[in-house]
């Protein structure tokens, strides 16, 4: 018996670390080789997660992208016959930056149609921000943060982000070429850069909190990112991480605390606190340029 209460405490103590996993943009996103359908990607991720047994996985949709090409529309309803719940992230991605607090507004009241047809019975009251721009003056974030309360939104926030979907375009064009040298280059500074972000947002939440927060991170539908999920949660898990829902995430009360300032360009959680501080952030850095140039 104290064995096996030693091996539980162990277990406990070996994986205190947590995180909620969330896709953006269904049902699209990002360039994709021609071999492979916006369905096929999804069903890829689809099936990660149940081969993971993972807590519930909200997608962030763009309804506008379903009017446009009606061929996708079958990546919402695979998402929701796995199991999986739907949110919204407006109905076609418009910048907080550069439109009113009242168009905003309207764009997720027009992406709601879609969200009530696939979340009949759950709720679908979870607004992702596009771009995580939250405002770029303090009075255009404040109107939009009143609007969600009175609609009974909540914001779906994100603390753990490496820029997942920057990879989707270099994969497409190198295997439009059939460079597999350069797609496993691709593999390595993706699970690299990935890893070097949890450092990051580790960090960050230490300077901020002084402790590992609950984290949410984003991620996005595309055709890259369905390849490389697997090897992204093993990273995690061998980091220490487990996996929760989103809603479990929200408990950490780091979330309550509004960051309150007009940022441009947004960010995630921790940068609006760090910009709101004034704090300097430690060393990070992504292979934009490496990337820009793959597979020219
Ligand atoms: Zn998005």
């Amino acid at each position: 018996m104290k064995f096996f209460l030693a091996a539980l405490l162990l277990t406990a103590t070996a994986h205190p670390q947590q995180m909620a996993i969330t896709f953006d943009d269904l049902p699209n996103h990002g360039e994709k080789p021609p071999s492979v359908t916006r369905v096929e990607i999804a069903q890829s991720i689809l099936e990660t997660i149940k081969l993971e047994q993972l807590p519930p996985v909200y997608g962030f949709i763009n309804a506008a992208k379903v009017q446009a090409d009606p061929i996708t529309e079958p990546v919402l309803k695979a998402w929701r016959d796995a199991g999986q719940p739907l949110g919204n992230h407006t109905w076609s991605h418009p910048n907080l930056d550069d439109i009113t607090a009242e168009a905003f507004e309207a764009e997720i009241l027009k992406n709601e149609p879609m969200l009530k047809r696939y979340m009949p019975d759950q709720d679908w009251h979870w607004l992702r921000y596009p771009f995580l721009h939250e405002g770029d003056t303090l009075e255009k974030r404040r109107a939009v943060r009143v609007w969600l309360v009175e609609h009974h939104y909540q914001t779906a926030e994100v603390s753990m982000d490496f820029e997942d979907y920057l990879w989707n375009a270099p994969y497409a064009r190198c295997v439009a070429k059939g460079d597999t040298a350069a797609i496993a280059k691709l593999h390595d500074s993706y699970l690299a850069t990935a890893d070097h972000y949890l450092t990051v947002f580790r960090t960050l939440s230490k300077m901020l909190y002084g402790r590992d927060v609950k984290y949410i991170l984003l991620m996005h539908v595309g055709a890259f990112d369905a390849k490389m999920l697997p090897e992204l949660l093993a990273l995690y898990r061998k980091q220490g991480f487990s996996f929760i829902s989103l809603q479990d995430a929200m408990t950490d009360p780091i979330y309550a605390d509004d960051p309150d300032i007009g940022m441009r360009g947004g960010g995630a959680i921790q940068e609006l606190m760090m910009e709101k501080r004034k704090l300097k952030f430690p060393p990070n850095s992504k292979p934009y340029k490496e990337l820009e140039a793959t597979c020219r």
